[in-house]
């Protein structure tokens, strides 16, 4: 057993690091070094809020134009609300989990039916809302109402188990738990006299994570305002945290996308209610790999005649406890007759892009389709 694994298994109340004493120099350096992003101009509630959900499986940089639309469409929280589902979800195009947006709307509605419009100011209030937990309670509650409360995500557990060369599995909960709890003791302890704040604390955390303490890359430790409390630094073990051991390996699931169209409309379908990207649009989409002569016979069990058929470049979509490995054809039929049958539908081609939400896992055939228009030849 190494002297860490002795440290945190029976003598676990003494941590490694005062985490009181990385406070001030982290808020020091986020205030000369932070980004300026666009959910950093204003302490609004419910603009960080947003931000937060959209960050959690996106890049910083991805999130920026879908951020200005979403509050540009939907300015305040009762407008998020009362947005229709289908304008709700089409807004969220391209984000992908859209179970996310769709907790937002419910939270919405829990604020202005049971606060009377009014945003909750604390971690504890805002956990009562659909859809937010520890991580995102604490970046509210600290940035826009400035409570000395923990925001512990993936940059806190990497810094800190870096910081502490803290072995742990970080997966657990516990572990996550106890950072939660020692961070907001040391929040407590070194914001009340009022030169570091919780905000700066945070804030801090998630640019030291984004731009020194890398995940996937070597640490640039010589710029890092913690290189001086750091162990695994001090060690030169950087990369060998954060430990994750609880991580199952995704399950991989073979699709084939069909693009069935004939001049002007293709055919898509609602996805069912309940389930993976559930109650959004797609094309059909058969399990497995299907080869030609498969495509086809799929097309004509539809009641359709395809006349053309041309393959399309493989995809793959990650969700985070499955792999998508995609397969594409575009079929061409002779006509589709007035309506297709449900959960089908018949819509012109350029409708898919301006009023239906067709999920990101589709967008190597959704942008093929952007590309080809509705007079595209098709191989024979
Ligand atoms: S010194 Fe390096 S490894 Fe340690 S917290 Fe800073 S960037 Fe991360």
């Amino acid at each position: 057993m190494s002297g860490n694994e002795q440290k945190y298994g029976k003598f676990q109340e003494e941590p490694a690091v005062d985490l009181s004493r990385i406070v001030d120099p982290l808020c020091s350096w986020y205030d000369v070094r932070k980004r300026d992003l666009p959910w950093r101009r204003d302490r609004e509630p419910y603009h960080i809020w947003v931000s937060e959900i959209m960050l959690q499986q996106t890049r910083v940089e991805a999130v920026k134009p879908f951020y200005e639309r979403f509050l540009r469409e939907l300015p305040t929280v009762n407008d998020l609300a009362v947005c229709g589902e289908e304008r709700l979800m089409k807004l969220w195009e391209g984000l992908g989990y859209y179970s996310r947006v769709r907790n937002m709307q419910a939270a919405a509605r829990q604020i202005m039916e049971e606060q009377g419009g009014i945003f909750p100011d604390n971690k504890e209030e805002l956990l009562k809302l659909k859809g937010i937990g520890a991580y995102t309670a604490g970046a509210i509650a600290s940035i826009a109402f400035g409570e000395p409360v923990a925001a512990v995500d993936g940059n806190v557990l990497r810094v800190i188990t870096r910081l502490e060369m803290d072995a742990r599995d970080i997966m657990k909960q516990s572990v996550r738990t106890e950072f939660d709890r020692r961070i907001t003791r040391a929040l407590r302890k070194k914001c009340a006299a009022g030169a570091s704040s919780p905000s700066a604390f945070n804030q801090g955390m998630m640019d030291l994570g984004a731009g020194v303490c890398l995940p996937n890359a070597a640490p640039l430790c010589e710029e890092c305002p913690l290189s001086s409390f750091c162990q695994a630094h001090a060690n030169g073990v950087e990369t060998d945290y954060p430990k994750k051991k609880g991580a199952k390996p995704r399950r991989i699931e073979n699709r084939t996308v069909l693009l069935i169209r004939d001049g002007e409309r293709i055919l898509i379908r609602k996805r069912e209610k309940k389930g993976l990207l559930a109650g959004l649009w797609e094309f059909p989409n058969p399990e497995g790999h299907l080869d030609r002569d498969e495509a086809v016979s799929y097309a004509a069990g539809l009641g359709l005649e395809p006349v053309r058929i041309r393959e399309l470049a493989p995809a793959r979509h990650i969700f985070s406890h499955i792999e998508w490995h995609m397969t594409g054809y575009e079929i061409r039929v002779a006509s589709f007759g007035e309506e297709a049958e449900q959960p089908y539908v018949l819509i012109d081609t350029e409708q898919v892009r301006r009023e239906y939400a067709i999920p990101t896992a589709f967008s190597a055939y959704y942008n093929w389709l952007a590309k080809h228009g509705a007079n595209a030849d098709a191989d024979v």
